[in-house]
C-alpha cells in the first residue's frame, strides 16, 4: 500500500486486524503462499531492486543480490523448506503430581506486527523479518527507512502485487510518519537502527505492553593474533569492513592487535584493497558511497587529527570516503568512542590477547566479536570472558548468512534475536497446553480437607517429583 498518510494509519490498522481475526493469515497453507509470493517477488524484480539499491547506497549489481536479496531468498527457502516442523506442537513430559495427562507447547501468531527498518541494507532489513512475521501467521506493517528513498518506494510499489494486500502494508515516511504508528498498538514491534531510536521505539511500546525486539549496533571488535594467518586475515577484514562502504551492522569497527602484528597486517591490508577495488576505488564500480551529507560530515570529522596509512582521500560531491585504515589509534580516540558504520579502520595496540580481552570487557557489548588466531585455547578464553550477539572466528560478518544461527545482539547492542527458527519464536506466542483426562479423577488427591492418607500421598509424590528435577539438573 503506497503514500498512507499519518491520519489515514489508524483506519489502515483496523483493516489488517480485521484480516488477522479473519482467521485468513493462520493456515500453514497461507503463511507458505506468502512466502512463494516473496520469493517470486525477488526472482521477478531483482533488477528493479539492483536499480533501486544502486540509486540509494551505489551498491554494486552482485552485491546486492549477495548481501540483500540472497540473504532473504535464502531465509523464505529455509522457512519454506522447514516450516510445516517448526509449526508442530511438542509434547513436553508432565510430573508425576499432573499425570495422567498430555502437554503441548503450541504456535500462535502474535497479531499485527511492525516492522522498521533502516537504510543500510534496505531490503534485507526490511524483507527477512517480514517472512518471519509471515511465516509466524501475522498481519505486518513495514515501515521502509526514508534515507533509502528509492528502495522504500519500489517496496510499497511491489509489495501488495506479490502478498495479501490485505494483510501486508507499507507504510513509507520518516519520524513523524513513524511517531504517529508508535502511538498505535501493535502486537509486536520489530526495529532495525541505533540504540537511540531504540530507546524511543521501546518506550513507545511500553504504554500498551508490545514486546519489542531491538537489532541495534555498537563498535564490534576485531582481535588478530600474533600468530594468525595474517594475509587470509587481511584479505577477509577488507570484504567484511569495506563492504557496503562499511555501513553495515556487523563490519569489523576496529582492530585489536599488538604493534608488531599490526605493523605487519597493515601493508596485507593495502594489498587487499587495492586487489577488492583496484589502485582508485572511486573508480571501482563494486565501491559504494556514504548514504548522505549528515553521514558524510560525521565520518569525515572522526577522521580529523589522525594519521592514515592507507586511504584518508574524500570527496564531497560523491560522498565518497576511501578504504581508510588507521594504524595506531588511541584507545579514547573520538573514533573509538561511537559506532563508525563508514569505511575507517582504525588499528589500536595492545600487549596481546588479555588487554584485547579487558578492552572489550570494559567497553558496551557489541553485536558481533571476530577472532583471528591459529589457537582452539585463545578462541575458548574470548568465549568465557567477552559478551556479544555473536562471534565469527576467522571470518567477519558471515554469521549473518547462516539461518540455523539466531542474529541479535545483547545489552547495548539488543534485544532479542531473528532469523530462521529463531524468527518464528520472536514473532509467535509459545502457548501452554495442558489435557486431563476426566478419569481416573487423581485430581481428587489435591483436595481438601487433607486426611493424613492425602498428606501422606501428597508428601511422596513430592518428594517424588523433586527428586527427579533435581537430577534433570545434575545432568
Ligand atoms: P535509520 O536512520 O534509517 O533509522 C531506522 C528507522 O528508524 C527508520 O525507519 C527511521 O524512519 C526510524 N526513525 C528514525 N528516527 C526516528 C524517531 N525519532 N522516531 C521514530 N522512528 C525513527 O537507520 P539508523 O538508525 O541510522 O541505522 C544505523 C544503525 O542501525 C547503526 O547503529 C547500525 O549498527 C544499526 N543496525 C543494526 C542492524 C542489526 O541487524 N542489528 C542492522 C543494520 C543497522
Amino acid at each position: 500500500m503506497t503514500d498512507v498518510l499519518a491520519p489515514e494509519i489508524p483506519a489502515l490498522l483496523a483493516g489488517l486486524r480485521d484480516t488477522y481475526h479473519s482467521g485468513r493469515t493462520k493456515p500453514l497453507a497461507w503463511r507458505l503462499r506468502q512466502l512463494r509470493g516473496l520469493r517470486r517477488m525477488l526472482l521477478d524484480q531483482g533488477q528493479e531492486l539492483e536499480r533501486a539499491l544502486g540509486q540509494d547506497l551505489a551498491k554494486s549489481p552482485i552485491e546486492s543480490q549477495l548481501t540483500e536479496i540472497g540473504v532473504v531468498l535464502g531465509e523464505a527457502d529455509h522457512a519454506l523448506r522447514h516450516l510445516r516442523r517448526w509449526l508442530r506442537p511438542k509434547r513436553v513430559p508432565v510430573p508425576l503430581t499432573v499425570a495422567p495427562a498430555t502437554a503441548r507447547v503450541i504456535r500462535e501468531p502474535l497479531g499485527v506486527v511492525l516492522i522498521i527498518s533502516p537504510w543500510n541494507y534496505p531490503v534485507q532489513l526490511s524483507l527477512v523479518p517480514v517472512v518471519g512475521a509471515l511465516a509466524a501467521g501475522n498481519a505486518v506493517v513495514l515501515k521502509p527507512s526514508e534515507f533509502a528513498p528509492a528502495t522504500s518506494e519500489l517496496l510499497a510499489r511491489l509489495l501488495p502485487g506479490y502478498l495479501d494486500s490485505d494483510a501486508v502494508a507499507v507504510v513509507e515516511g520518516g519520524v513523524e510518519e513513524t511517531t504517529r504508528l508508535l502511538t498505535e498498538r501493535f502486537d509486536h514491534i520489530f526495529f532495525t537502527g541505533n540504540g537511540t531510536v531504540g530507546r524511543i521505539v521501546a518506550r513507545a511500546a511500553a504504554e500498551h505492553l508490545t514486546p519489542v525486539t531491538l537489532e541495534l549496533g555498537g563498535k564490534s571488535p576485531v582481535y588478530v593474533d600474533a600468530d594468525a594467518d595474517l594475509a587470509t586475515t587481511a584479505d577477509r577484514l577488507a570484504w567484511g569492513k569495506f563492504m557496503n562502504a562499511g555501513q553495515t551492522c556487523v563490519a569489523p569497527d576496529y582492530v585489536l592487535a599488538t604493534g608488531e602484528t599490526a605493523s605487519r597486517l597493515v601493508p596485507l591490508l593495502r594489498a587487499a584493497i587495492g586487489r577488492l577495488y583496484g589502485p582508485d576505488p572511486s573508480t571501482s564500480t563494486d565501491y559504494g558511497r556514504i548514504v548522505n551529507d549528515r553521514q558524510f560530515t560525521r565520518l569525515t570529522g572522526l577522521l580529523d587529527g589522525l594519521n592514515p596509512e592507507i586511504g584518508g582521500t574524500v570527496d564531497a560531491g560523491s560522498r565518497y570516503i576511501a578504504p581508510t585504515v588507521i594504524d595506531g589509534v588511541a584507545a579514547d580516540a573520538p573514533i573509538m568512542s561511537e559506532e563508525i558504520f563508514g569505511p575507517l579502520l582504525p588499528i589500536v595496540h595492545v600487549s596481546g590477547p588479555d588487554e584485547a580481552i579487558t578492552v572489550i570487557a570494559n567497553r558496551d557489548k557489541p553485536l558481533a566479536l571476530y577472532l583471528f588466531t591459529r589457537s582452539s585455547v585463545l578462541v575458548r578464553r574470548f568465549l568465557r570472558d567477552t559478551s556479544s550477539g555473536a562471534v565469527g572466528v576467522g571470518i567477519p560478518a558471515a554469521h549473518l548468512f547462516v539461518p540455523g544461527l539466531p542474529f541479535g545482539g545483547v545489552g547495548e547492542s539488543g534485544v532479542g534475536r531473528y532469523h530462521g527458527e529463531f524468527s518464528i519464536d520472536t514473532f509467535s506466542h509459545r502457548k501452554a497446553v495442558l489435557a486431563k483426562p476426566m478419569r481416573p479423577d487423581t485430581v481428587k488427591l489435591a483436595y481438601p480437607p487433607f486426611s493424613a492418607r492425602r498428606e501422606l500421598f501428597a508428601r511422596l509424590f513430592i518428594a517424588r517429583t523433586g527428586s527427579r528435577s533435581g537430577q534433570a539438573d545434575d545432568r
